[in-house]
């Protein structure tokens, strides 16, 4: 990877839509790792549309650029960009626009990732580290730093920790191997704080938000006993009675998993259509617990995909079309 990163001037580092805490951790490494090693004239981080207010406080976060919010200039900065590096994705599309404007330009693209690879890939990355049994795109940041003598500085560790704690489930789920214990362990070492950085990501809620939750859970949650799975359904008009806010969701489908019999989780939330597509979009989430694969059916029935036990799809149209569908296919999918 050094050899590549020493020759570009011009970097881009890119991360997905409704970045998560390992998609900022991962490209805020990267970011911070960059500048320290390297000397180039310009290192940016693009990412697709708003992140959740409660990243703010992330090292580098305010360098941040926000492509919905400043299309011109990413524009610029991705047609100019002679390197990209692209974290916690690995298709294109899950950036949006910036995705098509980044496979426009022919300049060399770093993957580094930890999902699944669609069958399209036909080598549009120069370096691929792509492993899916890494716990999260941050452990694969940190093997990189690591392999390259670099120093894991406080800012580095910071943003590897946030990555590290939200994609394990706070070093809970299967992908917690010891490796994952010795990343944290040597994350410490380096004088991170963890229960800064715990209590900066997860007790953040607004009013609002607990409020939404309370409503979802209450009002919302369908449980379908025989096949041990759980349905939240959240409208546009519901949500801003709530004054939905990015990230306001987030962590909401594994609520249901807490309740002893239910296994598989699902959340359809509604966005509003933006100018020049007539149809809402339904954003879709799946979790499971065990050997019990959601992946499948997010990709075949709703365009998505993703790890065994965390998927993601969507459908333009309403609600209850996402809702007919899902109630057709479950049973197919699900053991
Ligand atoms: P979330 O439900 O948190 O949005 O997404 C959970 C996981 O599903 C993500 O970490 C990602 O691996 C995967 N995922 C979400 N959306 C998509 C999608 O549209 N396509 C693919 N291939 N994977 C997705
Ligand atoms: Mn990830």
């Amino acid at each position: 990877m050094k050899e590549i990163v020493e020759k570009a001037k011009k970097i881009v580092i890119l991360t997905h839509m409704a970045p998560d805490g390992d998609a900022m951790g991962s490209a805020l490494a990267m970011y911070h790792y960059v500048m320290d090693r390297f000397s180039q004239s310009s290192v940016h981080v693009i990412v697709p549309n708003a992140f959740a207010a409660f990243f703010n406080w992330m090292p580098g976060a305010d360098a941040i650029k926000v492509y919905e919010k400043e299309p011109d200039a990413c524009n610029v900065l991705i047609a100019e960009a002679d390197l990209f590096i692209c974290t916690d994705f690995n298709d294109p599309k899950r950036i949006s626009t910036a995705g098509e404007k980044m496979m426009a330009n022919p300049a060399p693209k770093i993957l580094i990732d930890h999902h699944l690879k669609g069958t399209e890939d036909n080598g549009r990355w120069t370096k691929d580290y792509s492993d899916p049994a890494a716990s999260s795109a941050c452990e694969i940041v940190y093997r990189l730093i690591n392999n390259d003598q670099s120093p894991i500085t406080n800012p580095i560790a910071t943003c590897l920790y946030t990555g590290l704690m939200t994609d394990t489930g706070n070093f809970a789920y299967s992908s917690s191997r010891p490796e994952v214990f010795e990343m944290a362990a040597a994350l410490l070492r380096a004088g991170i704080d963890k229960e800064y950085i715990f209590h900066s990501v997860f007790d953040q809620f607004s009013i609002d938000r607990m409020r939404l939750t309370g409503f979802a859970l209450y009002r919302k949650m369908r449980i379908y006993p025989e096949h041990h799975l759980a349905l939240i359904t959240l409208s546009a008009d519901e949500l801003d009675q709530f004054h939905y806010q990015p990230g306001d969701c987030e962590g909401l489908v594994n609520m249901p998993l807490q309740i002893g019999e239910v296994f598989y989780s699902v959340l359809m939330r509604e966005e509003r259509p933006k100018p020049g597509t007539p149809k809402p979009r339904i954003r879709i989430s799946f979790r499971s617990q065990g050997d019990r694969p959601v992946n499948i059916w997010a990709n075949e029935v709703f365009h998505g995909g993703g790890h065994m036990n965390a998927s993601g799809g969507e459908l333009f149209g309403q609600l209850a079309q996402a809702v007919r569908l899902f109630e057709q296919t479950y049973k197919k999918y699900l053991k």
